[in-house]
């Protein structure tokens, strides 16, 4: 069978593009959607159970509907949650939340298209035609569609050192991927961790060892020593900063301080930045985009990907009793030390060698920047020359409208990506506000097509 919609993945980017192509399209239509993950719509960021694993986003602009911004406060509401449009919900509530808005959808038998939820992973791409993607599924099977849209999200960014970096009796110690939470049964209550990597993964991780009656300490080692700032209980209303007429990077950022010198909250300009912020990566050449990438992430991060204010002061409280102690340095190896690991790194400017004993070291180095390394469908397509990886390691090549990029220029008119494998174009794509509107416009420009090959 043909479908005409294949969606491929199954987080957040899978069950929007879903939930959009069921409002959109016509009822004679079929969608086919193929995800490896149990917890369809889930994905990393909204399976976890643990309540302190919250929203880094307010309630209020967490809608999968770009159009009806209530709607995930009409949610929780309905759920009996004292949470306001200011507050930070759980991201499992925001999970029960897409799950119960694309059951609802479903339900309507009648009049909604036809899906095939199929749990496997697309490992390859056998043909594209002007009419039909023909992908290849890990059972050996195949999947026609006239449309599919790439959900793939992006993986798990390995472990900062080279594999021989890396005695081979401690690696059954060393968490590879930490959203994988059984580890945290397996740890002592004393054990001593070592996070690699400071954003909101390793705060994450932290509070939920300390839920768990966890009470050794917890070093954390990434390059520039820098941890994600909390958001205001009393949040300020977002300021537009005046940006001069350049596409230079630097004179942009010194733009953006001066604002901030002028008086106006750092959070509020940068909050008043992100309606612009896709335009101006766009403006920026390759190689201002890799210098950002370099010099700037990191302090972007810790502002932009903020903490709900209660679990900052919580995380806060931890450094402040020395539970926690954050270093700045690069990992240099790690040696097996009796039971444990013995963890050596170069302090942060200058040539000083540290070590951290630990008996568990934690990969919170966060996403993948490695292009397209983490799929094998995606690996598949660019050997074919079916689309390019990004040349910053952003995902994929796509033009303005999502549409995949092959490595001769040609657009694909019917093959998208949705989601953080789209960073390289928009930047700023890798979080619900902005994921949601995207999903949108290519399940409209999809059901546009289909409606008219109906009609025809
Ligand atoms: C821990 C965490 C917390 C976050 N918190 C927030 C937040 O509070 N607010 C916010 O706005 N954003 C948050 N984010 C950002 C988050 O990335 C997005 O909100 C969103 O969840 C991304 O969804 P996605 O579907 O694009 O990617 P993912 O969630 O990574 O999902 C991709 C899915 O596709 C599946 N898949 C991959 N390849 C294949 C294949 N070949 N075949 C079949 N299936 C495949 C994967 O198994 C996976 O289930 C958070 C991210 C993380 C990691």
């Amino acid at each position: 069978m043909k479908y005409d919609v294949a969606v491929v993945g199954a987080g957040f980017s899978a069950i929007a593009a879903t939930i959009n192509l069921l409002r959109l399209l016509p009822a004679s239509s079929r969608i086919a959607v193929v995800g490896d993950d149990p917890g369809f719509g889930r994905g990393t960021a909204y399976r976890s159970e643990f309540y302190q694993h919250r929203l880094n986003v307010p309630a209020a602009r967490m809608s999968i509907y770009p159009d009806q911004p209530e709607d995930f406060l009409d949610w929780l509401a309905e759920a009996g949650r004292e949470v306001g449009g200011g507050d930070f919900a759980s991201r499992s509530d925001f999970g029960l939340y897409l799950r119960d808005r694309l059951a609802a959808l479903l339900r309507d038998r009648a009049n909604r298209p036809r899906v095939d939820f199929i749990k496997s992973r697309a490992i390859g791409c056998i043909d594209i035609s002007p009419s039909t993607t023909l992908i290849r599924l890990v059972d050996n099977d195949e999947l026609a569609a006239c449309h599919t849209i790439l959900c793939l999200g992006v993986g798990t960014a390995p472990l900062p050192v080279p594999a021989d970096a890396i005695a081979a009796s401690i690696r059954t110690k060393i968490v590879d991927n930490p959203w994988r939470l059984g580890w945290l049964t397996q740890v002592g209550r004393d054990d001593r961790i070592c996070m690699l990597g400071s954003g909101l993964t390793m705060v994450d991780q932290v509070l939920a060892l300390r839920a768990r009656g966890h009470r050794g300490t917890v070093d954390v080692l990434s390059r520039r020593g820098l941890v994600p700032h909390p958001h205001l209980d009393q949040p300020t209303p977002p300021v537009a900063p005046q940006l001069p007429d350049t596409t230079q990077l630097s004179a942009l950022l010194q733009a953006i301080r001066h604002e901030v010198r002028q008086g106006a909250p750092w959070r509020s300009v940068l909050d008043g930045l992100r309606p612009q912020t896709q335009r101006l990566w766009q403006q920026l050449s390759v190689a201002q985009k890799g210098r950002f990438l370099r010099h700037a992430l990191a302090w972007w991060t810790v502002h932009r990907h903020r903490l709900a204010p209660d679990v900052g002061r919580e995380f806060q409280t931890l450094i402040d009793d020395g539970t926690v102690k954050v270093h700045a340095g690069y990992l240099q190896r790690i040696e097996a030390s009796g039971a444990g690991a013995l963890i050596t790194y170069r302090s942060r400017g200058s040539a000083e060698m540290n070590r951290i004993g630990a008996d568990w070291i934690v990969n919170c180095t966060g996403m993948e920047r490695a292009g397209i390394r983490h799929s094998p469908l995606l690996q598949t397509m660019a050997q074919r020359g079916l689309l390019q990886g990004d040349p910053l390691g952003l995902g994929v090549v796509v033009d303005d409208r999502a549409h995949l990029v092959a490595a001769d220029g040609r657009v694909h008119p019917h093959i998208f990506a949705v989601g953080a494998l789209t960073a390289g174009r928009f930047w700023e794509i890798t979080a619900v506000p902005d994921i949601r509107v995207q999903a949108q416009a290519v399940a409209s420009e999809i059901a546009q097509a289909v409606s008219i090959g109906a009609a025809a």
